[in-house]
């Protein structure tokens, strides 16, 4: 070994002893004859100490070393007069008497301090500068905690890692496919999975009983901030469960995880329907770290000849606690950010609910103050509140008091880092219609089954009232994971192909392999899927945001920006392949 000790072990126990560190020059600073070096690795910074009094080419070496210089050192460990308690090594110092310069180093195109000054598309260009970052590096190295504690706890539970092929067929997960071009078989092609999804429901039925992987997945979605086009899942399947055992099963592993990683104990998981989360929280992955909660008061509201409410599909409520005092300045601002496009309300009515039990609105001309207390009374409201009113097609009032209440919760401080509230969403609906084309898809995937009470609406073609055994696991108001309970026999398989407008003859091209397998002795199972990267995020720092936990992840526009790609490819690979490029405009 170059080195016999790393920057983050020594200690006042090593007092005396002769040591090599090797590392990087992270800081290099001169006074008085002496120069300091802060030497870094992954382990932590150890002080070296070089003295030009006593050696003096040994002295100018050191003073001439850059940032990120790689350099060798051997010298006595001292004690330090002036300590620093804030790192490990903090009590000790190296007394240099040799130096290597293994490797020289441009100057850094930004400080790899963690407040740095580096921009987002530079930080990604030169990724290796910046997973040098303190913060950074701890994200990689907890993210791999997180990893060892899943896979800790599925052994246990005898799940096996099986792995599944990249170059596969379509996966019906609902986004696009990535395309690989095959070349010994011209004008076809493979897909990247967008999951492992028949897969692993094939290993069921080979009858492996427990499977689990952590897989990296793939999907060609439209980009929006923070997805990645490739992510990672840990992605499991179990046969002969229901629900209930799945949602244990997972429950423990999430519980086993968060204390491995963070010594956190997490309460036990309540269980929402998606019907309630959709009425209360307007959306599928409540943030139930606190309440003001949604409520309906259409009734409360009509025929008091104000047209914009009398006319609404819906108006909906949320009641912000001591809000009541609310400058104009501060309302106005709530009603330009429902009126953003990405939210679309028309405007915002507000009541405020005084302490001393005064009801006044932004709508009194039409409204007296025993019409605003039913308001008050149907949002659950208290004196001292902001009443926040939204009107409208009920698919935008929903969106539109989501929002707002996220909103409030972060300006109120409810959103707190420190508190982590999961709890399973269950009982969402198997198949929605597509506003613009009319087509019933899968809400989750095709693979799903429904509850068996609500089979009869499939013969009403209530299709939009039957319940799947799917469910989600939500932490903060954050989608951690979700799967079901799959369809195990072909007839059912292929009723809901039918059902999602797929023609025999699709479902025989695309799915021929699933539904054969399922002719050969399907076991009941079920499973899902957690998303690593975002299990990650959470775990280790109650972040939504998931770039800052992958090691090279993509920018907002799919680019890898130290690669540079993707990229063009040369004529002769295209020709290779049998493939034309024309190039649109
Ligand atoms: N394959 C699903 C997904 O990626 C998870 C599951 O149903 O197990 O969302």
């Amino acid at each position: 070994m170059l080195r016999t000790h790393t920057c983050g072990e020594l200690t006042i126990k090593n007092i005396g002893q002769e040591v090599t560190l090797t590392g990087w020059v992270y800081r290099n600073r001169e006074m008085g004859g002496l120069t300091f070096v802060d030497l870094r690795d992954r382990y932590g910074v150890t002080q070296l100490v070089f003295d030009a009094n006593k050696d003096k080419a040994l002295g100018e070496k050191a003073a001439s070393l850059g940032r990120e210089y790689v350099i060798r050192a051997t010298g006595k460990v001292v004690e330090r007069s002036n300590k620093n308690a804030k790192i490990a090594t903090g009590e000790i110092e190296i007394i240099v008497s040799a130096l290597e310069i293994l490797n020289a180093s441009k100057t850094p195109p930004f400080t790899l301090e963690e407040e740095t000054d580096g921009g987002e598309e530079q930080r990604m260009k030169y990724r290796y500068l910046d997973l040098r970052r303190e913060s950074l590096k701890n994200n990689m190295l907890n993210r791999h905690k997180v990893a060892k504690a899943v896979r800790e706890y599925l052994d246990e539970k005898g799940f096996a890692d099986i792995e599944t092929p990249f170059l596969i067929k379509t996966t019906p997960e609902g986004a696009r496919d990535f395309i690989v071009p095959s070349r010994v078989n011209q004008g076809e092609f493979y897909a990247l999975p967008q999951s492992p999804q028949t897969f692993k429901q094939i290993l069921m039925v080979a009858g492996f009983d427990r499977y689990y992987q952590i897989v990296r997945c793939f999907r060609d979605e439209d980009l929006r901030a923070d997805r990645q086009p490739e992510f990672t899942q840990v992605d499991c399947e179990m046969s002969f469960v229901e629900q209930e055992d799945i949602l244990q099963m997972f429950e423990g592993m999430t519980k086993y995880v968060f204390k491995k990683v963070r010594n956190l104990d997490l309460p036990t998981f309540p269980r929402m329907t998606y019907a309630d989360a959709m009425k209360y929280y307007g959306n599928d992955k409540p943030d139930t770290r606190f309440g003001m909660l949604i409520h309906d008061i259409t009734t409360a509201v009509k025929g008091k000849g104000f047209k914009v409410l009398d006319e609404a599909e819906t108006v909906g409520a949320i009641a912000v606690t001591g809000a009541s005092e609310y400058s104009r300045s501060q309302t106005d601002e709530l009603v330009e950010f429902v009126k953003r496009p990405q939210i679309g309300a028309k405007g915002l009515i507000y009541v405020k609910y005084g302490a001393d039990g005064s009801l006044k609105s932004s709508v009194d001309k039409f409204y007296t103050p025993e019409d605003l207390k039913k308001w008050a009374d149907a949002a659950e409201a208290k004196p001292g509140d902001l009443i926040l009113v939204v009107s409208g097609p009920a698919s935008i009032t929903r969106r539109a008091l989501c929002e707002l209440r996220l909103e409030m919760g972060t300006r109120l401080g409810l959103r707190k880092k420190d508190v982590y509230s999961p709890l399973w969403v269950i009982d969402f609906p198997l198949v929605e219609q597509d506003a613009e084309s009319g087509r019933w898809m899968a809400c989750h995937h095709p693979f799903t089954s429904w509850k068996k009470e609500d089979e009869h609406y499939f013969e009403s073609g209530e299709l939009a009232k039957i319940r799947a055994n799917a469910y989600d696991m939500v932490i903060n108001g954050v989608e951690i994971g979700g799967g079901s309970i799959r369809i195990h026999d072909r007839k059912n398989q292929e009723k809901m192909f039918t059902t999602i407008g797929l023609s025999k003859e699709e479902v025989e091209k695309k799915f021929a392999f699933i539904l054969n397998a399922f002719e050969y002795g399907a076991p009941p199972h079920g499973g899902l899927a957690f998303g690593l990267d975002r299990f990650a995020s959470m775990t280790i720092a109650n972040e939504e945001s998931i770039r800052d936990y992958i090691a090279f992840p993509k920018n907002n526009a799919g680019r890898d920006m130290m690669m540079d790609s993707p990229s063009t490819i040369d004529e002769a690979q295209l020709k290779e392949l049998g493939i034309k490029v024309e190039i649109k405009q």
